[in-house]
């Protein structure tokens, strides 16, 4: 088994990832402070994401459900109290428990995971928040709304009264050159612009990874989902 990362490596990574957003947001022009850092957790341990948390990271993001679970009891009891987001695939007969213990939701793709989210969503919870996943560069096999379909979607989701649409996130093909990576996330930034145009108020644009967060910044980014860059290299 790997060792566990040290609280001193995990507020070094820590602080050099916002100094990437910081640097990337000055560049932009753009206030580093309405850029939110989500790290993201998967395969690794509990112990990590608690140094995590104690150097001051608040918001952390699973893509496996039962793992997800797992982890949440286990750290019930920090303080101040961790925010979730699921980020991974979700098959319809899981919604319940995403429901009931995240408080956020990236990756809907289609109407029926949402309206069972928002029946499943329990009363005394305020509404599950969310965003759409779109299939930026409709890449065949790939998860997520097709571009020209969001709005469709974003229509019918907005409609639900225990899910509150957030906004719009993207997982692009991997690319070495930033131009290269600031493409699809321009065409996200503009779809969110379309939908807001057209009637709705989001707020969110979730995208950017360890590879290509300063290019997802200068796009426009509100939220960067961080895994390698904060845990390590995963197995
Ligand atoms: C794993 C994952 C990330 C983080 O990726 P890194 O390259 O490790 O930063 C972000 N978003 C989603 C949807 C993921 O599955």
């Amino acid at each position: 088994m790997k060792p566990e990362m040290p609280s001193s490596l995990a507020s070094q990574r820590l602080t050099s990832v916002r100094r990437r957003i910081r640097d990337a947001a000055r560049q932009a022009g753009r206030d580093p402070e309405a850029i939110r850092l989500l790290a993201v957790s998967k395969t690794k341990p509990m112990a990590d994401i608690q140094s995590l948390a104690e150097a001051g990271q608040q918001d952390f993001g699973e893509n496996y459900l039962q793992e997800a679970l797992d982890k949440m009891e286990g750290l019930a009891e920090t303080e101040p109290p961790l925010c979730w987001h699921f980020i991974g695939p979700i098959q319809s007969n899981k919604t319940r428990p995403i429901a009931t213990h995240f408080d956020w939701v990236h990756s809907v793709d289609r109407f029926k995971i949402a309206r069972r989210l928002s029946e499943q969503r329990p009363d005394h919870l305020p509404p599950l928040a969310l965003c759409l996943q779109v299939n930026i560069s409709e890449e065949s096999q790939k998860a997520g709304v097709a571009p020209d379909q969001a709005a469709e979607l974003a229509d019918a989701v907005a409609e639900l009264p225990k899910v509150q649409l957030r906004g719009l996130m993207c997982l692009p093909a991997p690319e070495e050159e930033e131009r290269a990576q600031r493409q699809p996330f321009r065409k996200l930034a503009a779809l969110m612009a379309d939908l807001n145009a057209g009637g709705h108020s989001l707020d969110t644009l979730s995208m950017g990874m360890s590879a290509d967060l300063e290019a997802a910044v200068l796009e426009g980014s509100t939220l960067i989902r961080v895994g390698t860059a904060l845990f390590g290299s995963r197995d």
